[in-house]
């Protein structure tokens, strides 16, 4: 496995490229099974697989966790190489932003709500280190996974929007034992909170149930999130929703593909997860 820490460097080896498929897994590093796991589909599909490691200044308000954003690049380099992905590419904050940028990516319509509500600009700043990623590293085929739904939207909407030439793949939420979804910040949570933290999971699970017993109505449902979140004494809302996928529009009685996204608090850490189901 090949480390590339320059743009030249990887632009001279994907000029070689030319008759492989290239699959890329853009990852902030600090990386786990779910990590692991977009890095199997990867190889399943593409002669080439790259993974990005990189966290990016751009995505971060200014009082969020930038700094303290947990990093251990030798251990996720031996990880991947264990994997047998073909190069890593993890260029510093200077190679990608070597001055302060002028130029950013806005994806309309589908950033207003969950995720972009509480943390104004994230997305702008993702799709712009993507379209900047992409730009790189030209892969045919880019794995996301579905534990960022709204991520996975606002990047297919970006692709077709500006005709850029990568597939995208949506991947499956991976899961600890206990239903907890995988996730680089659950290294913050203290003993007890990491036993709290499976709240998430739980509400997520008393949704579908409902939902699969008939239940339509909205509010009702997202009410209902908010008294089952009640049930852990640490769990500070952010968000509990539920909306169409993927153009994250609100309906008063949910129908089609439907997300039950929820962003909480626990301690100090904020936890994302959703599910996704289709209602026929
Ligand atoms: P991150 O390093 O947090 O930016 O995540 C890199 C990629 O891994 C993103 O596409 C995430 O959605 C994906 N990812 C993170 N956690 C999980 C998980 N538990 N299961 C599947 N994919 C994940």
């Amino acid at each position: 496995m090949k480390i590339i820490t320059s743009i030249a460097e990887w632009r001279s080896i994907r000029s070689q490229l030319r008759n492989r498929s290239i699959g890329f897994v853009p990852t902030m590093g600090y990386l786990h099974a779910g990590h692991l796991s977009l890095f199997q589909q990867a190889k399943q599909e593409s002669d080439i697989v790259i993974g990005s490691i990189f966290v990016n200044p751009l995505q971060f308000g200014v009082n969020e966790d930038f700094s303290t954003y947990p990093r251990d690049l030798e251990r996720d380099v031996k990880w991947l190489e264990e994997m047998d992905v073909d190069y890593v590419f993890a260029p510093s904050v200077e190679e990608m932003y070597p001055s302060p940028i002028s130029t950013l990516v806005s994806v309309k319509n589908i950033t207003e709500m969950l995720c972009g509500a509480s943390r104004p600009g994230h997305f702008d700043g993702v799709a712009t280190v993507v379209l900047k990623l992409f730009q790189i590293i030209q892969p045919d085929f880019a794995y996301f996974g579905l534990k960022d739904a709204q991520q996975v939207a606002v990047i297919n909407q970006m692709v077709y929007d500006l005709n850029v030439p990568v597939q995208i793949r949506p991947c499956p939420i991976l899961r600890e034992k206990d239903g907890l979804a995988m996730s680089s910040r659950n290294v913050y949570l203290s003993a007890e909170e990491r036993d709290e933290a499976t709240i998430l999971y739980k509400t997520l699970q008393w949704a579908k149930e409902q939902i699969e017993a008939g239940l339509r109505d909205t509010e009702r449902l997202e009410k209902g999130l908010l008294e089952q979140l009640k049930n852990s004494p640490l769990a500070n809302v952010d968000y509990a929703e539920i909306r169409h996928y993927p153009d994250l529009q609100k309906k008063k009685q949910i129908e089609g593909q439907v997300l039950i996204a929820l962003a909480v608090r626990i301690g100090k850490t904020r936890l994302i997860d959703n599910v996704i189901l289709e209602i026929k």
